[in-house]
């Protein structure tokens, strides 16, 4: 690609954003489709949010990814919100509508994807989502919505856990069940999809795992959102169990895509090229 005058810019904005795997997708995909735009990533101190911001509007930027710890108060700054944004209270991603910022959340969304390009349904489903962190919240909601039956949100801080019970409670009248780690009170054959929304397996915790894989129903669905590593300890033991597994790769590339079909428009024959860059990515996480 050429960098001339009429390239575009795109960013990530976070602290800290060291080693984010974002611009490495983006700028791949912007290759792939033969965009003249380039993504970089910025790493904001606090005081400098609102700054930042009234810089992206001068320069009229195209898009931009938001993540730790700005995903709550880039909100004040925004022009309006999609409907999963104002749910989720959080935007990972905003675009530049005619000069008015809008922010999106494909947390919850791009989670799913991986689920249904696997053929996984959802539906009736009895899920243990462990953690009560962005991720979960973003999950559990995006699972509520979605036809499961229960949810048991297992978190080491039950505050955490509860709030995230009263959102959930605010949208959809499923059961959910709020209980820690040790998972004393979760009948483990009920469960029928695992999934990792904690830290624990990734960097400095990856020789950790978040709960131990034993009394559980023969074949459960293990999905651990941790992409690196891409083999977390927890995936090791279901892989070994044989049981079903995904790890963060998909959902970390599905967030991706979805925040470029919110930026360019994007439709079927653009996305259908778009399958190259998981394998580019892999080589960087292993
Ligand atoms: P977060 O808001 O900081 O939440 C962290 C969660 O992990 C909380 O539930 C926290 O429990 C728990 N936790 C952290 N350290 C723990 C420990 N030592 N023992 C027990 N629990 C612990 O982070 P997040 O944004 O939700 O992200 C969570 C994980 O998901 C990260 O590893 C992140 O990389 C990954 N992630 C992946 C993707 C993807 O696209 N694949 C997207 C988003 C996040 P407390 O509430 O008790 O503190």
């Amino acid at each position: 690609m050429n960098i001339n005058w009429d390239t575009k810019l795109y960013c990530l904005i976070g602290n800290p954003i060291d080693k984010s795997l974002s611009p490495l997708i983006h700028n791949e995909i912007f290759k792939i489709l033969y965009k003249n735009s380039i993504y970089l990533a910025f790493n904001i101190e606090d005081n400098k949010l609102k700054d930042t911001i009234d810089w992206f509007k001068a320069i009229n930027i195209q898009g931009f990814n938001v993540t730790i710890p700005y995903k709550k108060t880039i909100i004040e700054y925004l022009d309006d919100l999609s409907p999963e944004a104002k749910m989720l209270e959080a935007v990972n991603t905003v675009k530049n509508q005619d000069g008015k910022l809008i922010g999106y959340n494909t947390d919850g969304q791009g989670f799913l994807q991986t689920l249904i390009d696997n053929g996984i349904d959802i539906k009736d489903k009895n899920v243990l989502l462990l953690g009560a962190g962005g991720a979960a919240y973003a999950i559990g909601i995006t699972l509520s919505l979605n036809g499961v039956n229960s949810i048991y949100i297992a978190n080491r801080s039950r505050e955490k856990a509860i709030s995230l019970e009263r959102q959930i409670k605010k949208n959809s009248s499923i059961f959910i069940q709020v209980t820690d780690l040790s998972l004393e009170n979760v009948d483990k054959k009920d469960i029928d999809i695992i999934i990792n929304a904690t830290s624990i397996g990734m960097y400095p915790l990856e020789n950790m795992s978040p709960i131990e894989l034993n009394g559980f129903k023969e074949n459960p669905i293990v999905y651990d959102i941790v992409y690196k590593p891409m083999e977390t300890k927890l995936i090791q033991d279901a892989k070994s169990r044989g049981f079903k597994t995904f790890n963060g790769i998909s959902m970390l590339l599905d967030q991706a895509i979805l925040s470029q079909k919110i930026w360019l428009n994007l439709e079927k024959k653009h996305l259908e090229k778009l399958g190259k860059v998981e394998g580019i990515l892999a080589g960087y996480v292993e």
